[in-house]
């Protein structure tokens, strides 16, 4: 191993980093990047790698975009600070939320801006519960999320979060949040099951979990349409459709993360369309503001507004709320991103190069190390695994996944392990088709590496 550079070394003194080892980062420490430009990021040293997660799921119009910088300055110029709390307001807010109402997923009637996307979520769940209260059924506040779905970190997201690694020896989920099974074919497709079938399993247990707890127990429900982080899992068909036919029959409200899938990752606008979900709340961080600036929002249709409004008329407030609440630059960033994703129609230039993702990733199904390799729109996994045919997996302590993500680092191209065993790619949506090729030369090389 290397000596560790000099900022390697404050940073091991002084950064206490998220989501990491912190025993092996002290060894490790870590990847200082410095510099981006289009779908390039740059490390201290000057070595060029592929934004192959586009940060973390958000740099749609990936790094040095001019245009987004523009924006920022000339607002922080104007006002940099002000807020939303008390009645006041500020332009780039109101012209943020008009833009989410026209082009949501959903019948939107009003956007609640926020900072993050576990923001965005603790709001929903919040909300939800200040709701039942509104139309006096305080008993009906269970929320059913799934297990592998990522909804965030803080308390309340992360209990929606499905993902062991959020709960243990943080004493959560809290109760009264519960985790039904993922949508996921690869994993759980028992013999000789269609498509078809296993939707329909899935949503009976979804139904049987609801009837146990007691429809009137249960709120909402919550889902990414594509699971990211729990490992880029696409449901089987007809499985939303099902999903929401049970949903209708006990009065709960959908909730969907459009957190990943907003803004074109899928294809479409939101991941809702792809898949004919009808949410009563949406939830959007991320491409946003293509993460130039820390912005979401939660956006609620009119029966979630009217019984707010009730709520607050009745006790004097909605008493929720952030200092940073549509923050004016982030706000104004985030318009410039929106106008910019219909100008250069985002949508047009993922659907003109998916296809060429898809297939030089599908082709990667055929390594002897990729049980199965799956996408839609620009985004994708492979699933590691030590026997193709009987799709055993790796002992989790080879950690099999980070393994291969470190290789891919050494071949100059940035992936993600998740769930140990996939590693997932979600490029800049401004990628170009000849990069793409570049970003899966560099894939394989570490693929045949890992062998
Ligand atoms: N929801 C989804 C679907 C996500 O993927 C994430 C983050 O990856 C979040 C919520 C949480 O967002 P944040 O990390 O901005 O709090």
């Amino acid at each position: 191993m290397s000596p560790l550079s000099n900022l390697a070394v404050r940073d091991i003194e002084t950064v206490l980093h998220p989501y990491t080892n912190l025993d092996k980062h002290r060894q490790t420490g870590p990847l200082v990047l410095e510099r981006g430009k289009g779908i390039y990021v740059y490390d201290s040293t000057g070595k060029q790698y592929i934004e192959g997660m586009a940060g973390l799921w958000c740099t749609s119009l990936g790094y040095g975009n001019e245009e987004l910088v523009e924006a920022a300055a000339e607002q922080m110029r104007r006002i940099s600070f002000t807020h939303l709390f008390a009645g006041k307001s500020h332009d780039p807010a109101i012209e943020l939320a008009e833009k989410l109402k026209a082009i949501a997923p959903n019948d939107a009637s009003k956007v609640f801006f926020v900072s993050s996307g576990s923001e965005a979520n603790d709001t929903q769940v919040k909300m939800i519960w200040y709701i039942n209260n509104a139309l006096g059924r305080p008993n009906k506040k269970k929320i059913i999320s799934r297990h592998r779905g990522y909804h965030g970190v803080t308390i309340a997201s992360a209990s929606l979060t499905g993902l062991p690694a959020n709960h243990a020896d943080f004493d959560l989920p809290l109760p009264g949040i519960l985790h039904t099974d993922a949508p996921h074919p690869y994993r759980s497709r028992q013999d000789g099951e269609s498509d078809a079938d296993l939707a329909t399993r899935l949503a009976d247990s979804l139904e049987a979990m609801i009837l146990r707890e007691g429809p009137e127990t249960v709120a909402a429900f919550i889902a990414e349409p594509v699971m990211g982080a729990g490992g880029v899992i696409i449901p089987p068909a007809t499985y939303y459709e099902k999903v929401q036919a049970v949903l209708a029959r006990y009065d709960i409200l959908y909730i969907d993360d459009e957190v990943i899938c907003g803004f074109g990752r899928l294809g479409t606008m939101f991941g809702a369309e792809a898949f004919g979900i009808r949410p009563n709340s949406v939830s959007v961080a991320k491409a946003l503001s293509s993460a130039y600036q820390p912005i979401g929002a939660v956006i609620v249709d009119e029966g979630m507004y009217q019984a707010m409004v009730e709520e607050s008329r009745k006790i004097g407030t909605f008493g929720h709320g952030y200092t940073y609440s549509g923050h004016p630059v982030a706000a104004a960033v985030a318009c410039k991103t929106l106008d910019i994703y219909e100008r250069d129609n985002i949508l047009g230039q993922v659907n003109r190069v998916s296809p060429t993702f898809l297939k030089r990733l599908t082709a990667l199904g055929d390594h002897p190390l990729v049980g199965e390799a799956r996408g839609m729109g620009l985004i994708g996994a492979l699933e590691i695994v030590a026997d193709k045919a009987t799709r055993r997996s790796f002992d989790p302590k080879s950690a099999v996944a980070a393994k291969i993500a470190a290789l891919a680092e050494e071949e100059g191209l940035i992936v993600r392990a998740a769930f140990g065993d996939i590693v997932a790619l979600c490029p800049p949506l401004i990628i170009s088709e000849d990069e793409i090729g570049e970003m899966f030369d560099r894939l394989t090389r570490a693929l045949d590496r890992a062998e």
